[in-house]
């Protein structure tokens, strides 16, 4: 397995346990392949639901880096 394989694997792990629709947390077991929550009631598929989470993160990442760099450039250029 690959580096990027396994950091794949282990993003999709850590994003199961969050519900992508209002933030709760979600506890199932690995076996369990379909997301539902009890809090809001989304049901999605398993890994639909950890991709969601996953890209809910790189895009506050990319935006908070866009505006760290943003503040950085006013503040120094
Ligand atoms: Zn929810």
């Amino acid at each position: 397995m690959s580096n990027t394989n396994l950091s794949w694997r282990v993003c999709i792990y850590l994003g199961r346990g969050l519900c992508s629709n209002c933030g709760d947390t979600v506890k199932k077991a690995l076996s369990v392949r379909v997301h539902r929550c009890d809090h809001c009631g989304y049901t999605v598929d398993g890994d639909e639901n950890a991709t969601r989470n996953m890209l809910q993160r790189a895009l506050v990442s990319l935006f908070q880096n866009k505006m760290l760099s943003y503040a950085y450039d006013c503040f120094f250029s």
